[in-house]
């Protein structure tokens, strides 16, 4: 039992012994009785008295009291000592008094325990028992007029001490549960101080800042990294609106993510990424705004150093490409222009070394315009086309410049499909792709070149059944330069990426090694 329960149970007890003297004082003015027959009518107001100056005591005591309990134990032992006497002066058996006994037992079931009550119960039935014992066999000089039996005088006994115990056991068994609920009901506002703890403690310790506001936008709470993030104070935050701390939020705060720029207070700008969402209680009912947030400054420079990074290893790259891609033709034309200048050459060799210092220029020339196209694109010139004429007017044009017989061109149009585009630009990415369809296939197979009509986009698929591309060259395909032929320039895939990228469309492969290869256009309409 906690102390300081106990204390206010003894106060609250010394209390009602003051009022209850104070009714039996009024009682006894108001209705002059000349104390219910009682002999000593002097001695009761002396009693009072007596009665009055303990409670006064008992006040003045409570102060330095050490062990309660035992202070309790003896106020209502002197209680129930107060009570036989009294109940003797109003006359023993005739008394109407024995009920405050039972007050007293009641009493010290509520004040002290369980078995407190039973002690108080006992040793009223033995001091009860007793006096009327004394009584009745007239060793006391109270008379008893009414009741003489020996019979009565036990049945009265008797029906007290019964009644002593029952008002122990009862009030006992009720100030027990009592005490159980109070004690279950301290262990639950423990655990939900815990809890509470535990929740200030994570908020305040996360790394990320994290804030919460009333529907109006009114912080709530705000942790440590909010503190850190923003540089304001907690106390300066709390209660203002959160656009002190984060200017860029609108009032009442949007739900979304975000990224802004924080102006700090030092001449540095701030990166910040938050997190805005409703906060509801716990029947739904939005009560506010809750949002979390991160310094994304450090992550964002360094994302731009690699980013910078990367951008000039590709360049360095494809600078060794174009500069591999230019030396190779250039090698072969000094080799046969070195042999021309020796000029003993028969007219067959000259002609021979003129044709391949010729085509090797044709080639080098090829190689440059290609790239151009590729960094340098036209600008586009958009208009509505139908995309079914202009593949078939593509690919009659692939089949008599490739004229290879054993390949078939199957054709899987959906419908009458009509697209925003530009045509020569698009029938260039056609044409790239057929012709790597032919390439790869050789001699024989088939080309199926297929349209599929959907709700927001037109898929045009170019799917061929020579060998596929191998698993590590997949990712590549598209760069410039990479080729896997002889005489391939590693372009024609990057060009169409490029086109589509510009169309702000999408070039997807899916290949298998020895099955097929399948290119799908993607287009908005
Ligand atoms: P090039 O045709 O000059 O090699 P591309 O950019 O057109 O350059 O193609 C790059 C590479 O992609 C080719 O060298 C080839 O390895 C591969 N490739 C492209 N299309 C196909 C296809 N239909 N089947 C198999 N491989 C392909
Ligand atoms: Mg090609």
């Amino acid at each position: 039992m906690a102390a300081n329960a106990l204390i206010s149970r003894i106060k609250a007890l010394t209390a009602f012994r003051a009022l209850f003297i104070s009714l039996l004082l009024c009682a006894s003015f108001l209705f002059k009785i000349e104390y219910l027959g009682s002999p000593h009518p002097k001695l009761i107001s002396f009693f009072i008295i007596i009665l009055y100056s303990l409670t006064i005591i008992y006040s003045l005591f409570i102060g330095r009291v050490k062990n309660f309990f035992l202070f309790g134990y003896t106020q209502l032992i002197l209680d129930v000592l107060a009570e036989i006497s009294f109940i003797y002066i109003t006359g023993g058996i005739e008394s109407l008094f024995s009920f405050t006994l039972i007050l007293t037992v009641l009493s010290s079931s509520i004040v002290l325990n369980k078995r407190a009550g039973y002690v108080i119960a006992s040793l009223s039935s033995i001091l009860y028992g007793t006096l009327l014992d004394l009584q009745f066999y007239q060793m006391l000089p109270v008379g008893y007029e009414g009741i003489a039996t020996e019979k009565q005088f036990l049945f009265n006994i008797f029906m007290h001490i019964i009644a002593f115990y029952s008002t122990a056991y009862l009030a006992g068994y009720l100030s027990h549960s009592l005490e159980k609920t109070v004690r279950k009901l301290e262990e639950k506002d423990s655990h939900l101080k815990d809890l509470e703890f535990f929740n200030t403690k994570v908020i305040e310790s996360l790394p990320s800042g994290l804030f919460t506001t009333d529907v109006n936008g009114h912080v709530l709470v705000f942790n440590h990294a909010a503190e850190v993030i923003t540089g304001i104070n907690k106390e300066n935050a709390i209660g203002n609106a959160i656009t002190d701390a984060l200017p860029f939020l609108s009032l009442p705060p949007e739900n979304g993510r975000y990224e802004k720029i924080l102006p700090a207070n030092s001449d540095s700008e701030k990166i910040v990424g938050i997190t805005i969402s409703d906060l509801r209680d716990s029947n739904g009912n939005e009560t506010g705004f809750i949002g979390i947030f991160q310094d994304l400054t450090q992550i964002k420079k360094l994302e731009a150093e690699m980013q910078y990074r990367e951008k000039w290893a590709a360049i360095g790259e494809l600078s060794a490409n174009i500069a591999h891609e230019i030396r190779n033709p250039l090698a072969s034309l000094k080799g046969s222009i070195e042999m021309l200048k020796e000029g003993k050459l028969p007219e067959k060799h000259r002609e021979r070394l003129m044709d391949i210092a010729l085509s090797e220029m044709e080639r080098l020339n090829n190689t440059i315009s290609d790239f151009l196209t590729y960094s340098s694109p036209r600008h586009l010139e958009i208009q509505r086309i139908d995309l079914h004429s202009v593949l078939d007017r593509t690919l009659d044009l692939l089949k008599n410049a490739e004229q290879t017989v054993g390949i078939t061109i199957r054709k899987d149009y959906e419908g009458q499909l009509f697209i925003h585009a530009d045509p020569e630009k698009l029938s260039q990415v056609f044409w790239n792709l057929g012709v790597n369809a032919f390439e790869a296939m050789g001699n024989e197979g088939e080309l199926t070149v297929s349209t599929r009509n959907n709700r927001d986009n037109a898929v045009i698929a170019f799917s061929d059944t020579g060998p596929g591309i191998a698993k590590s060259d997949i990712d590549r395909i598209f760069y410039p330069f990479f080729t896997t032929k002889e005489k391939g320039t590693g372009l024609g895939l990057a060009i169409a990426y490029r086109i589509i990228e510009e169309h702000n469309g999408r070039l997807v492969v899916a290949s298998r090694s020895g099955i097929k290869t399948t290119f799908d256009i993607i287009l908005n309409h």
